[in-house]
């Protein structure tokens, strides 16, 4: 309950339900026990752990109360493999996001691309993930920028180039209300842009923050397409709450898309992996990418093989479901995103024919038909 004061009058106004998941955050040990019994390792790591860590109820409520190796808590719950950190990059999002570039950009604005970049607008979470790329921002509080949206506005209004903005964070749409339409409304008015995305794990940990509000707010100028892409790691965090979410959304104009992370011990088996992918598709979220986890330092443990997102395309997914189902496994880099696709399909090759295989191992011949 928020009390204000009007005149001669304090008038109570009651939370939304999402303002009520934010102020009930569950970050620490005594909240945590209200959903989970936590091992005594659990308890040992959370009493030494120094970094940002936690969760909105709503999530909590889905993490197994005994298992810990819980596909939900493994993403909450700090482990103390994070203190070991061999293969992790130092300064890592500097690199990632091309931040010591000679381009003079303030510090919101993220470019790997001529026509497109990233606009940082906070580093608030609904969800602090162990395995985040940009946990230096985030989780570990290494790293500080100066999130002045005004700057990366006016860098915006500058850079005529820029056709596609991507609102990022932390969590962009942890913002009020009021700022997430400030922020479209500007965007909207710059003639280059033709489209604004916004990455969000909200729809996931939190989608009571889909309010009729916020629907008029994104759906409002649907000129400008907004996609959100949310991360969904597992067919767990799925729910009936999420699939209401993802269709008030769609229903005002919102494209869905899903970013999941291959992490290794949670998603990185055929049947975890063919499972999520069919159940985005039940909630009509479009699976868009699955991220090798990248090399951020301290989550080495997450880190499967670079091949691992192909092959699991292609042992659990093509030819094994619909083509909706399809997402493209990419590795992020500093100069962008590098494709990994499954590399069996041409066989062979010649002046005449191709032979073609497909997920069975069967083989099949196309004309070779000249340029
Ligand atoms: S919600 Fe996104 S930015 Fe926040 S910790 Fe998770 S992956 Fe990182």
């Amino acid at each position: 309950m928020t009390i204000y004061s009007s005149g001669q009058q304090s008038i109570a106004v009651p939370k939304e339900e999402w303002q009520n998941q934010l102020v009930n955050f569950v970050n620490s040990i005594e909240k945590l026990e209200e959903y989970i019994n936590i091992t005594d390792e659990e308890r040992s790591v959370l009493k030494a752990n120094k970094t940002i860590w936690g969760t909105t109820p709503y999530f909590a409520s889905l993490m197994d109360p005994d298992d810990p190796s819980c596909p939900i808590r493994k993403q909450v719950i700090p482990s103390r493999e994070e203190q070991v950190n061999v293969h992790g990059m130092d300064n890592y999002l500097v690199w990632k996001e091309n931040r010591d570039n000679e381009e003079n950009r303030p510090d919101t604005i993220a470019r790997q691309y001529k026509d497109r970049v990233a606009f940082t607008v906070t580093q608030n979470c609904g969800i602090y993930c162990r395995h985040c790329f940009r946990k230096e921002l985030v989780v570990d509080g290494n790293l500080e920028l100066d999130f002045n949206v005004e700057d990366g506005l006016d860098w915006i209004a500058m850079h005529p180039e820029v056709r596609d903005v991507l609102i990022t964070g932390g969590d962009p749409l942890l913002l009020p209300d009021e700022k997430i339409a400030y922020l479209i409304e500007r965007l909207r008015g710059f003639s280059h842009i033709e489209m604004i995305r916004i990455g969000s794990r909200v729809p996931i940990v939190m989608p009571q923050r889909i309010t009729e509000n916020l629907k008029s707010i994104l759906g409002e100028y649907h000129r400008v397409p907004i996609w959100i892409n949310t991360q969904c790691n597992h067919p767990k965090e799925l729910t009936e709450e999420v699939a209401w979410a993802v269709y008030d959304l769609m229903s005002c104009g919102i494209n869905v898309g899903n970013q999941a992370v291959l992490l290794k011990g949670i998603n990185d088996d055929v049947e975890t992996f063919k499972e999520l992918h069919q159940k985005l598709l039940k909630v009509r979220i479009k699976p868009y990418y699955v991220f090798y986890c990248e090399a951020a330092p301290g989550i080495d443990h997450f880190r499967t093989p670079v091949e691992k997102g192909a092959e699991l395309i292609r042992d659990a997914l093509r030819g094994h479901t619909t083509g909706l189902a399809q997402p493209m496994a990419v590795v992020a880099t500093n100069i962008g995103k590098i494709p990994l696709m499954p590399d069996y399909y041409i066989k062979d090759k010649d002046v005449r024919e191709y032979t073609l295989c497909n997920h069975k191992g069967q083989v099949t011949k196309i004309p070779n038909i000249s340029d």
